[in-house]
């Protein structure tokens, strides 16, 4: 069955749609944390972002700069959050790979972050980047 989002880049469902081209769609959330909080899909229906072949991942990010120029330009904002979540534990709710540019404004409207910064072990740390080394060779 097709995603959800599916359905919105199909017209079946309607949205306030914001940016199109061969493999991405973007339109606004449905529910903001700020108004102008837009999602920026690929039109391949895949749920976690490893997955995305070559050419939608290289649409998807070249929309992004361009989406995040309009939605400044249309809400006034001058930062913003770019928010990807993997997997239902990373808090994804559809599973269809989407970018969430939220705009952040000086009242506190847009992505709130919960950021626990631990202590960095440089035994685990070199061992882990040795592997993902050897990963992508
Ligand atoms: P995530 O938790 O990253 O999977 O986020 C899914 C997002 O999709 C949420 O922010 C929802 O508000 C949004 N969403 C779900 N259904 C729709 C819809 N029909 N139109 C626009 N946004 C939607």
């Amino acid at each position: 069955m097709a995603s959800i989002f599916t359905r919105i880049i199909r017209g079946e469902i309607p949205c306030h749609r914001v940016h199109e081209d061969a493999h991405v769609f973007a339109f606004l959330d449905i529910a903001p944390l700020a108004p102008g909080h837009v999602l920026v899909v690929p039109r391949q229906e895949v749920e976690f972002l490893h997955q995305l072949d070559d050419a939608h991942a290289a649409a998807l990010g070249a929309a992004l700069p361009k989406v995040a120029r309009a939605m400044l330009a249309a809400t006034g904002a001058s930062a913003y959050n770019l928010l990807q979540n993997n997997g239902a534990l990373a808090h994804q709710a559809v599973p269809h790979v989407h970018m969430h540019l939220i705009p952040r404004f000086e009242d506190g409207r847009g992505l709130g972050i919960g950021w626990r910064a631990g202590q960095i072990d440089h035994g685990e740390a070199a061992a882990l980047a040795a592997r993902m080394r050897e990963f992508i060779a």
